[in-house]
């Protein structure tokens, strides 16, 4: 079974990616948005350990993180083919993924990255709005709203995050460039690294991708 890593800044549109194969392909999804949430609210007592440091502004170190990976992946299938979604997403962080796919038998195939200009990810994240109410997303030139400022879909207030304004969005793409060098390099070495480009449509760089992957099962439907 294949096991790959997706990653990529705001704005590269690595979700889309990992939705659209999953449209053809019977693979796992993994993500980590939800994990320390969902293990909390189930009782999990790691989970609420660290949950308890997170609420006073302690923010779980490598090692606490993928304690709780370790016992997270256990949901998904082990027949299936994996694409984690940026579960690792610096370098301090690539033995302890290590670790834990070791730990079940797999090992990282392949890692992809979405790249961006940052030219190209202020055009793709500024101006972008977001609906107060629920939380549906628009953007001028890519998906604007029918009234301006209200919601198509539920006619609530669109608004302008404070992380989409331009001055953000460059200082977050000068960290994430500077983050991202040792992660990739790491990567590089090992010989598994794939790097895309994320400006061309989403049907271009689907293909780009699927030249790169091979997944196990179609999906039959
Ligand atoms: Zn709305």
């Amino acid at each position: 079974m294949k096991t790959y890593l997706f990653h990529g800044q705001a704005g590269a549109g690595k979700d889309t990616q990992v939705e659209m194969i999953l449209k053809k392909y019977d693979v796992e999804r993994i993500a980590t948005g939800e994990m320390m949430r969902k293990m909390k609210e189930e009782g999990d007592p790691y989970a609420v350990e660290v949950f308890k440091k997170v609420a006073q502004g302690i923010w779980p170190n490598p090692e606490e993180t993928f304690t709780l990976f370790a016992q997270w992946i256990k949901r998904f299938d082990p027949k299936k083919d994996w694409i984690l979604v940026s579960v690792a997403r610096y370098v301090d962080q690539i033995p302890f993924l290590d670790k834990v796919l070791t730990d079940v038998g797999r090992k990282l195939d392949k890692v992809i990255h979405f790249t961006l200009t940052e030219g190209k990810a202020l055009e793709r994240l500024a101006g972008r709005k977001i609906c107060s109410n629920c939380q549906g997303t628009f953007h001028p030139t890519f998906k604007p709203e029918k009234i301006e400022g209200i919601c198509d879909l539920c006619g609530g207030k669109l608004e302008v995050r404070e992380d989409d304004k331009p001055e953000s969005i460059k200082k977050r793409f000068e960290q994430y460039a500077v983050s991202i060098k040792p992660y990739v390099e790491e990567f590089n070495k090992r010989g598994i690294l794939i790097e895309i480009d994320a400006s061309p449509s989403i049907e271009e760089i689907h293909k780009e991708v699927l030249k790169h992957l091979e997944f196990s099962n179609e999906r039959q439907n």
